[in-house]
């Protein structure tokens, strides 16, 4: 019987890898939702071609567009964010979680509370309500397979073994855009620089993110949450490369290194077929044309991000939140041309000082609803240093 499957953000970059692999083998799933936002063209398209049962926008005002372009096609149209929740909550074995930033929050705890299997690219997810989300699984028996290079590969070599005998967990960071800039250029670095990563295709946010670390700082607290370890564990180093994804090293003294191209189809494709492993269109890395792989230790004065998601874990609660809420607002300033780069972490630190001043606000239950009320919160805060900085 075909497998059910859902794609929330199919029409993004993980989405869209997500619908290359599905597309290679059709026969075998049965598409039930995709949802996306603004590009209705993608979105119409794609689910008449794979005959989905509904696609959704996340935007209102774009449902006549969605319904102009399905027309002819027995494909349902909805919109807006109650939408996207409702599809992930219809009825899949399994669902890609690719929706970028807190708006893939509410989908993807919808997914889980039907015991589907959720492929999680959605990082923020893990940053915002780990703790949450592994008990939503773990109550209705929903399995959680990670959807990040990096995490993908930590789970890969864990596979039979004893997490108790694992003593530190190495992801690596390319160093994005920035890696060799100097450092007193990196105030003046611009949005098409940023946006440009040496050697992943990604959605535009998380390339910036990975040029400022950020996206690796989230990467930090994700490890945290999905595998349980202490986040002084927890290790990054710079491998320009992107090819050894990360490192488990066990007490033995014993090190499992992931090895493979930067393609993201490798860890999609595995949680697609998990538990087993199936053929994958990724290219086969030639390691003696490659000859040399490189690692160091990255530099703090460069990537402050680092620094504040050890702040992020030390601090607990619902900090992870307003890191991401703060982060997600910082760079949609210097999108907007409001900060320069190295202000984001500027309007990062200065959130979660000010909110951590607060009493009652990092240590309030773990609920989505407390999640949302501090995300909310953050981004005021956040606002306000940007405009602080702007002014
Ligand atoms: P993207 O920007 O390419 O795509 C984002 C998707 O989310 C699109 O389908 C878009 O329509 C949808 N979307 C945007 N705003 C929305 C909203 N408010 N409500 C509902 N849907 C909305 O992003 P991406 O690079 O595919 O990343 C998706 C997620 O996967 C992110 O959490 C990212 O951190 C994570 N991730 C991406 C990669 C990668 O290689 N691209 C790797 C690891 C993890
Ligand atoms: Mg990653």
């Amino acid at each position: 019987m075909p497998r059910r499957i859902s794609i929330l953000g199919a029409t993004g970059s993980i989405g869209q890898n997500t619908l290359d692999l599905v597309r290679r083998n059709v026969a075998a799933y049965d598409v039930v939702a995709l949802t996306g936002a603004g590009n209705i063209a993608q979105l119409a398209a794609d689910a008449i071609e794979m005959r989905a049962k509904i696609a959704v926008t996340a935007r209102p005002d774009l449902l006549e567009d969605l319904r102009d372009a399905l027309k002819g096609s027995d494909v349902e149209a909805a919109a807006g964010a109650d939408a996207v929740v409702e599809a992930a909550s219809r009825p899949a074995d399994w669902i890609m979680s690719a929706i970028v930033g807190a708006a893939g929050l509410a989908p993807g705890f919808a997914a889980l509370a039907q015991g589907c299997t959720l492929a999680l690219a959605n990082k923020e997810s893990l940053v915002c309500a780990g703790q949450l989300l592994l008990e939503t699984a773990h109550t209705h028996g929903a399995t959680i397979l990670p959807v990040d290079s990096e995490h993908s590969a930590i789970f890969q070599a864990l596979v039979g073994e004893d997490i108790t005998a694992v003593e530190r967990i190495i992801i690596t960071a390319s160093g994005g855009a920035f890696r060799d800039w100097p450092l007193d250029k990196l105030a003046q670095a611009t949005l098409d620089q940023a946006s440009s990563h040496p050697n992943w295709d990604m959605g535009q946010r998380i390339t910036i993110d990975s040029a400022s670390m950020f996206n690796k700082a989230m990467e930090v607290i994700e490890t945290r949450e999905f595998f349980g370890v202490d986040p002084d564990q927890i290790e990054v180093l710079v491998h320009p490369q992107s090819m050894v994804h990360a490192l488990v090293g066990f007490r033995d003294g014993g090190l499992m290194a992931h090895v493979g191209p930067p393609d993201m189809r490798h860890a999609i494709g595995y949680a697609l077929h998990h538990p087993h492993r199936a053929h994958l269109p990724v290219e086969r890395l030639d390691l003696a044309a490659i000859g040399q792989l490189d690692f160091s230790t990255p530099d703090g004065a460069r990537w402050p991000a680092l620094r504040l998601a050890r702040e992020v874990m030390g601090a607990g609660g619902l900090m992870g939140a307003v890191f991401n809420a703060a982060k997600e607002t910082a760079l949609d300033g210097f999108i907007a041309g409001q900060i320069n780069f190295t202000q984001m972490a500027e309007v990062v630190e200065d959130t979660m000082t000010q909110l951590d001043r607060q009493p009652g606000y990092i240590d309030v239950s773990m609920t989505l609803d407390n999640v949302h009320k501090v995300d909310h919160l953050a981004r005021e805060a956040a606002k306000a240093a940007i405009d602080k900085r702007a002014g």
